[in-house]
């Protein structure tokens, strides 16, 4: 074990480890803590060096256990990122974030014009690129950028 504050032993809650370097900030974004967990205690280290991939970040949140939701938004962003449920001191569960081929209901079409933006129908994007990621409107066909994806965080 290490000693220091990164690896600080959290009650309940998640550790979001493996983040790509620079993205914690959009992870906490993702998972609203600004807004919905304002009094919840977060931890977050930025460009950690890993034996495996250079630098990374990591986010650790206590009391809190992400959405499915939430956890395909990280995976845009930070594709080998791993989550980690703590339960009374103990993972409970580890698991690795993967992009979905086809995201619905996630994300807003960048295109003002597109047509799920005035239609009741939920939209829909189909991964053009993982890293960095693009995805492709599946209704008017536009690619998004990763800039324009956090930009909706
Ligand atoms: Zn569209």
């Amino acid at each position: 074990m290490e000693r220091d504050i990164r690896v600080r032993k959290i009650k309940d809650g998640t550790v979001i480890d493996h983040i790509t370097a620079g993205q914690a900030l959009n992870v906490l974004k993702i998972i609203g803590i600004t807004r919905e967990f304002p009094k919840t205690t977060v931890t977050v280290a930025i460009n950690v060096p890993s034996r495996k991939a250079g630098l990374k970040d990591i986010v650790k949140v206590e009391g809190k256990e992400l959405r499915s939701e939430e956890v395909d938004k990280i995976a845009l962003i930070a594709p080998k990122a791993t989550i980690n449920i703590i339960r009374n001191y103990q993972v409970v569960e580890k698991k690795e974030v993967s992009i979905p081929p086809k995201l619905e209901g996630v994300l807003k079409c960048a295109n003002p014009n597109c047509i799920t933006h005035f239609e009741p129908v939920k939209t829909k994007f189909h991964v053009e690129k993982k890293e960095p990621i693009k995805l492709r409107c599946h209704y008017c066909e536009r690619v998004m950028s990763e800039a324009e994806i956090v930009r909706q965080f």
